[in-house]
């Protein structure tokens, strides 16, 4: 029998496995008799770059290239380039020392529940990742919608990315995959994101080299929604068998026993694969029914390494979406086919996955929850006795009462997601969203009341759409500040296949064209309106939105964007025992970072950085290390006369060199002396550093905080960044 191995490569968040490996392998395994392995690479390459020495070799890195750099005339992109390893340099110390604990921080029950404490790890996360392509411009990785030289959209340039010899992934997945691994006879990317799609047409390519008898198949839903240009591109086929599109549960099965009996592929709905020099693509499969489905099988993944403090498994009560708001492309994998697990198999579901992986929080990625269900799988969680926490993501349905949360609640529901999108009735209608704004004030409050974080989403710059009606929107999420948890803003985007592109005319949508020539795989459309905010005012909004003062004080109150960490929200009470990184950068999260904004204030930032790199940066690692880390690591501290005490202050982001005497006064003014009280009499002397920059310009702002860090210089303070 033909073996299975399913990868899902880099690079996308890390907080869960993703459902489609564990989903496909129990589905082969209950079909054939084939044998399954799956890997979490995406999680595998981020851990491997989540290491304070991975950040270290990053800092030489972009000290070396910095000074190289620095006696160039600059392009545009080597100014941003040089701003890059600028900051690795001056911060990537920092970053790695803070590290480990980030990592603890992201994993503990009692810190996730510290907005503050979850501020400053995400933020050092961020920057790790950040650092590993100091080397190589413009790549810049980030959990989130990480860039890379080659854009997923454009099929050219990723073909000459695969090309370069110098491809990172090809290095990372050597290291990374051992010689024991991905040695089945079929193996199956799953690619879910565009952040994938050139790391996983990488490890195609590493395949094809390491392992050359492999056939290779590559699906999920990217491919899916460019199904029909991947004929314009044949060279895909030297690396890929086959795509694998739609549902892939039936022709992966299908796939499989052809190797075993011969079968023709135009027999199998689902594939587009190369034969004779022709690109041929089959038909949509037929869906499996719901209730055929197995529980998820995560065997083999680590649960107990994603970033989470404790396995957080995904898990779908249904496929596709009964509802067909204006800009939705749900329909694209799915058909217009809506199909719902009965409730008993949800309810095995659980106790599977509990039994096996001992498993207490789920997360149902369900395009969206009917009442119905919600309802159903409420009751039958909540008369199992199961001890769960879960959420989803669900429509604000008029049917949908405080009874319902509340039943909710009782049977562990802790988050829901709505895409409200508007605040405004005319708007909401133009979306077809079938809600209206006073169900959705009654929802969000009734939430609220009965303890269900609640996380909005809202899009800015509808077809159609005023600025005043889009102010509606930012100033209802300003009224709501303390029922709403978690809140986005995102710009419209016009998506291929979505009924607007269908129907333009209907929404007042003209020009429809190609964000840009030739990017084939760019889900994004060009396009103009007729009325209403155009997508650079809609940006303006956008902006206006995300920099309010309500927006960043619902972020400041419950963490960064990630909704599954509410699943953990009274598990341990908030901030018992947490507060290890709070306390090590001394108080509070970090605020802006630096920016600069053109050469000239790059060529500054750099002089400032080359006075110091014999002072600071030449300090050995270690040594820097422990002396800044004599805050938070709960030794006693003791007053040095030189070279005194390095701390990072957060609410400058930067290094400060402190003289022995005033870590001493500190000290003694510290009633307790711990490292917490210590911080806190050090930031009250070091105050004028902390206030918020004035407002100006970029170069007035920078020249205020040279100022203020020379008052904090004159107090006993001496900054070195
Ligand atoms: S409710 Fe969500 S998934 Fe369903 S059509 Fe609307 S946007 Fe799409």
């Amino acid at each position: 029998m033909a073996t299975l191995d399913l990868v899902f490569p880099p690079l996308t968040g890390a907080n869960y496995p993703y459902l489609s490996t564990a989903v496909l392998k129990a589905y082969v395994q209950q079909e054939s008799r084939h044998e399954v392995g799956q890997l979490d690479l995406n999680l595998r390459y981020i851990r491997h770059l989540l290491t304070p020495r991975a950040v270290r070799e990053r800092v030489t890195t972009a000290e070396t290239t910095a000074r190289a750099l620095e006696r160039r005339r600059l392009s545009g992109g080597e100014a941003f380039h040089l701003q890059h390893c600028l900051d690795v340099a001056g911060r990537g110390p920092v970053v790695a020392d803070l590290l480990p604990a980030a990592l603890r921080a992201v994993r503990s029950a009692a810190s996730v529940n510290d907005a503050a404490e979850m501020a400053v790890a995400d933020t050092v996360i961020a920057e790790a990742l950040s650092a590993a392509t100091v080397d190589r411009p413009p790549d810049q990785l980030n959990l989130v919608d990480p860039v890379f030289a080659a854009s997923a959209a454009d099929p050219q340039g990723l073909r000459e990315a695969l090309t370069r010899d110098d491809c990172p992934f090809m290095a990372a997945y050597d290291r990374l995959v051992a010689p024991g691994e991905l040695l089945g006879d079929v193996v199956g990317i799953s690619v879910v994101y565009r952040g994938q799609v050139p790391p996983a047409l990488a490890l195609a390519r590493w395949l094809r080299l390491r392992r050359p008898r492999a056939r290779i198949l590559l699906g999920g839903p990217f491919f899916t929604s460019h199904r029909d240009r991947l004929r314009h591109h044949p060279w895909l086929f030297d690396l890929i068998d086959a795509f694998v599109v739609y549902e892939g549960e039936r022709p992966l099965v299908s796939y499989l026993d052809h190797l075993d009996t011969g079968e023709p592929l135009d027999g199998i709905p689902g594939l587009i694969f190369r034969r004779d020099g022709d690109v041929r693509q089959t038909g949509m499969p037929r869906p499996v029914a719901a209730r055929d489905l197995p529980t998820p099988d995560f065997d083999g993944l680590p649960l107990h390494d994603y970033l989470m403090p404790a396995p957080v498994l995904p898990l779908l009560a249904s496929r596709g979406c009964y509802w067909n708001c204006a800009f939705c492309t749900h329909h694209h994998i799915y058909g217009d086919s809506y199909r719902v697990r009965p409730v008993e198999l949800i309810g095995r579901d659980l106790a599977t996955l509990a039994e096996r992986h001992g498993c207490r929080h789920v997360y149902f990625v369900d395009e969206s929850m009917s009442p119905k269900l919600l309802r159903h799988i409420s009751r039958a969680i909540k008369e199992s006795g199961t001890d769960l926490r879960w959420g989803c993501e669900t429509r604000m349905e008029r049917s949908l009462t405080r009874e319902d949360f509340r039943l909710a609640h009782e049977s562990g529901c802790r988050v829901l997601s709505f895409g409200m999108e508007s605040a405004n009735q005319r708007v909401l209608d133009l979306m077809n969203k079938g809600i209206t704004v006073a169900t959705i004030e009654r929802i969000i409050g009734d939430c609220a009341e009965v303890g269900i974080r609640v996380h909005v989403m809202c899009i800015i710059g509808f077809p159609g759409e005023t600025e005043e009606e889009a102010q509606e929107t930012i100033d209802f999420t300003a009224a709501h500040r303390s029922s709403i948890d978690l809140l986005d803003f995102s710009v419209f985007c016009l998506n291929r296949n979505s009924p607007i592109e269908r129907s333009p005319e209907t929404f007042g949508v003209t020009a429809i064209r190609d964000l840009v020539p030739g990017h084939d795989f760019e889900e994004r459309l060009a396009y103009e309106v007729k009325a209403g905010l155009d997508r650079s005012r809609a940006y303006d909004v956008w902006e206006r939105a995300v920099a309010s003062e309500h927006f960043a004080a619902i972020r400041s109150r419950c963490g960064h964007a990630q909704r599954e960490r509410f699943l953990f929200g009274d598990d341990v009470p908030a901030a018992v025992g947490a507060g290890e990184l709070r306390e090590a950068v001394a108080l509070g999260p970090p605020r802006a970072l630096p920016v600069w904004h053109d050469v000239a204030e790059l060529r500054e930032h750099s002089r400032a950085f080359a006075a110091r790199r014999g002072r600071a940066l030449s300090v050995d690692g270690v040594a820097f290390s422990e002396s800044w880390l004599l805050l938070g690591s709960g030794r006693r501290l003791r007053p040095r006369a030189s070279p005194g005490y390095l701390v990072f202050r957060p609410s400058s982001w930067r290094d400060v060199e402190l003289s022995g005497p005033l870590v001493s006064l500190a000290s003694s003014l510290a009633a307790d002396r711990s490292p917490a009280g210590v911080a806190k009499q050090l930031d009250a002397l070091l105050r004028p550093a902390a206030r918020p920059p004035a407002e100006g310009t970029v170069r007035e702002r920078a020249a205020d905080e040279r100022a203020a860090a020379e008052r904090a210089a004159g107090e006993g303070g001496r900054p070195v960044c």
